[in-house]
C-alpha cells in the first residue's frame, strides 16, 4: 500500500492539474481540438517512424545497422560514426511537434515522445558503455527558452533505453544562428564552427564509451559532426559517436 503521505501529495498534485486542466484547457497543436494534452491522440497516431534505419548520409537509400554509415559514405563522415532518427521532418506531425517544442515553449509537449513506439530505435542502439549527451544550446538561449530541448528529449531517451545522461562535459561556447535558417551547407559548416567547449575536469568520464549526441533534429549533420570533432580530440577520447535524433530532414 502507498504510504499515508505520499498519497496524500499525490491527491493534491492531481487535484491542482485537473483544476488548471478546467481553467485553462489545452488544445491539440494540429488540430486544435480542446483535451487533456497539447497533441491529441489521433495526432499523435500521424507521426510516422522510420522503420528501416538508412544511412545518414543526405538521399543515402542503405538500410544499416546502428545507424552507422554505409561503406560508401562512412569517409565522408570524419568524427560520426553513424545517427539514428526516429521520424523525418517532412511529416507534418513530427515538423510542428518540434517546432512547437523549440520555439513555442511548450515543454509539456516532450511527455508526447514517450507515447510513441520507440522500440524499433531501442533495437539499434548499442546500450553497453554507452552514455547521452544533449546538444548545449548558448547560456542565453536557454536562459530565454527556459529550457533545452535536447535535454528534455535525452531524459525521455534516457529513461526508455537506460542510458545515463552527461550534461557536464560540452557547452556552447559562442551563440550561432540557427542551422535551419541557414541554406548552404558549406555556410553551416562555418557557422557551426569551433562553436562547443569542453570541460576537461568531467572529460575522461568519455573515455572509450560509445556516445549518443542528443537532438531535435538534424538538419545537414553540421552540428552533430562539429560536436564529434571536439570529443574526437580528448585526451581519452570516446569509441564511437552517434547522433540521436526525433527527425532527420
Ligand atoms: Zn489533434
Ligand atoms: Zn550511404
Amino acid at each position: 500500500m502507498m504510504p499515508k503521505v505520499m498519497s496524500k501529495s499525490w491527491n493534491s498534485y492531481w487535484l491542482k492539474n485537473y483544476l488548471l486542466d478546467l481553467l485553462f484547457p489545452k488544445y491539440c497543436i494540429i488540430c486544435q481540438k480542446i483535451g487533456w494534452n497539447y497533441l491529441c491522440l489521433e495526432c499523435l497516431s500521424k507521426v510516422r517512424i522510420e522503420r528501416n534505419i538508412h544511412c545518414p548520409d543526405f538521399r543515402c537509400k542503405r538500410i544499416v545497422r546502428f545507424g552507422n554509415y554505409c561503406i560508401q559514405h562512412r569517409r565522408k563522415s570524419k568524427a560520426l560514426t553513424g545517427v539514428l532518427s526516429l521520424s523525418n521532418y517532412k511529416n507534418r506531425v513530427t515538423k510542428e511537434l518540434i517546432h512547437y517544442l523549440k520555439y513555442e515553449g511548450v515543454k509539456e509537449l516532450v511527455g508526447e515522445i514517450n507515447k510513441l513506439d520507440l522500440s524499433k530505435i531501442k533495437e539499434q542502439i548499442i546500450t553497453k558503455n554507452s552514455v547521452l549527451i544533449p546538444v548545449p544550446l548558448f547560456r542565453r538561449r536557454e536562459n530565454n527558452r527556459g529550457y533545452n530541448q535536447s535535454l528534455e528529449i535525452a531524459r525521455i531517451f534516457s529513461e526508455s533505453f537506460k542510458l545515463p545522461i552527461e550534461n557536464g562535459i560540452i557547452r556552447r561556447s559562442r551563440n550561432t544562428k540557427s542551422q535551419m535558417q541557414i541554406e548552404q551547407d558549406s555556410d553551416r559548416v562555418k557557422n557551426i564552427k569551433n562553436a562547443f567547449g569542453i570541460n576537461d575536469r568531467c572529460a575522461h568520464k568519455l573515455k572509450n564509451k560509445t556516445v549518443y549526441l542528443v537532438d531535435d533534429v538534424m538538419t545537414s549533420g553540421a552540428t552533430l559532426q562539429e560536436l564529434a570533432k571536439t570529443l574526437k580530440q580528448l585526451k581519452y577520447p570516446p569509441r564511437r559517436i552517434y547522433g540521436l535524433v526525433l527527425a532527420k530532414r
